[in-house]
């Protein structure tokens, strides 16, 4: 089976890890704030706080951010659920904003709409974080416009986008938003086998983030209610998590992040292949908006023909045929959790619509020609 996605793994990762594995510290050590460093530098962004999952991620922006019980935190539908589920963790509740049909990002003049009713009813949320679908980049120009217009935080969720860009500057350069985090799940665009990060220019929100990330425990005696009892000492001044990366993790990291440009390059002539391969065919290609450059983490196509069954008849003729084709994602308010809360189907017409007809395609950066051509015939052959 051709996977969707995958890791590429290398001698130099390999050495890395083993590396740590020798060495003294196979957790908080010196590899992580390397890593951190790393990442940083790469966004332009002053501060990154790497953790085991970009889920814990996002539950750090959220609580750095003070969301909390009686706050709203507004997402798209079409989404991984851990967009949305960060603010159930902290007690604060969810909505979500319809899709833009040509990116399948949040669409800004929905939000627009969707935040004059709730400022009407009294109902603004306080963090909204768009999702880089597949690595193409929200509106972040619009979207921080309305943020400081409706006085709303801002979290990227790029765990699709490392690597990308918005009008020229990197994603997570911050200019746009209060914190963006990654993610580096092997499908992801790099990997650290689990593990995520958080970047924001602002020293605070790191710190929170930082100290939430281990127990809130800290032995700075500047942030200490009282002196020191001694050199052991230290203090749990908040209620945090043990939601650390290890050094294995990072070191792997660091050393995949010498191949992240080579990555999101060869991912882009990828997506130029499959559009000369599936030109033709009764399909909507990706549509890629001028002020970005993607990631392109995922090659999401919309059968033009989503008639009764055909969307599971095409996934099922291409899985048999050998083509691990996937389905990113069902809309997060129509899963029985989120149905629970009152969500309904018929909510956000656009992300249903997408659901019904949208398949994402083979794609990363070792996926061969042949195998592309594989699944080019592949898809022809279920199409017709
Ligand atoms: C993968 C993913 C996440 C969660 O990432 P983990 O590192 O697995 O926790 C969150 N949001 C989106 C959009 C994702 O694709």
């Amino acid at each position: 089976m051709i996977p969707y996605g995958r890791q590429e793994i290398t001698a130099a990762d390999i050495d890395a890890v083993v590396q740590v594995l020798n060495s003294d510290f196979l957790t908080q050590g010196p590899v992580v704030p390397r890593f951190e460093r790393m990442v940083a530098d790469y966004c332009s962004a002053g501060h990154a706080v790497a953790v085991n999952s970009a889920t814990s991620a996002l539950h750090l922006a959220c609580l750095a951010l003070g969301l909390g019980p009686g706050d709203w935190l507004w997402t798209s539908p079409i989404t991984f659920v851990a967009s949305a589920n960060c603010a159930l963790y902290c007690g604060a509740q969810v909505d979500f904003v319809d899709i833009d049909p040509h990116t399948y990002n949040l669409c800004p003049g929905a939000l627009e709409r969707k935040l004059i009713e709730a400022e009407r009813a009294g109902r603004l949320p306080k963090v909204v974080v768009p999702v880089h679908l597949c690595g193409q980049p929200c509106a972040m120009a619009e979207i921080h416009a309305l943020a400081r217009r409706f006085g709303f935080k801002v979290i990227e969720d790029a765990s699709h986008a490392i690597g990308g860009r918005y009008q020229g500057r990197p994603i997570g350069d911050g200019r746009y938003s209060d914190i963006t985090i990654f993610s580096f799940h092997p499908v992801k665009i790099i990997t650290t086998a689990e593990g995520g990060m958080a970047v924001t220019n602002s020293a605070e929100l790191a710190a929170r983030m930082a100290l939430l990330r281990s127990h809130g425990i800290t032995r700075d005696p500047a942030l200490m209610t009282r002196e020191p009892d001694g050199p052991w000492y230290y203090q749990q001044i908040e209620l945090g998590f043990n939601y650390r990366m290890t050094e294995l993790q990072a070191a792997l990291g660091v050393s995949q992040m010498d191949r992240l440009d080579g990555y999101v390059a060869r991912r882009h002539q990828v997506a130029e292949r499959y559009g000369r391969l599936l030109d033709g065919l009764p399909l909507v290609l990706p549509w890629q908006h001028p002020d970005g450059y993607s990631g392109y983490h995922l090659y999401v196509v919309r059968l033009q023909d989503a008639g009764e069954g055909a969307q599971r008849r095409v996934f099922e003729r291409l899985r048999a045929a050998g083509v691990g084709v996937n389905l990113h994602y069902i809309p997060v308010h129509t899963q029985p959790y989120y149905e629970r809360m009152g969500f309904r189907p018929g909510q956000f017409p656009e992300a249903e619509r997408y659901y019904r007809c949208a398949l994402s395609l083979p794609m990363y950066p070792t996926l061969s020609e042949a195998d592309q051509d594989r699944v080019a015939a592949a898809l022809k052959e279920a199409l017709r």
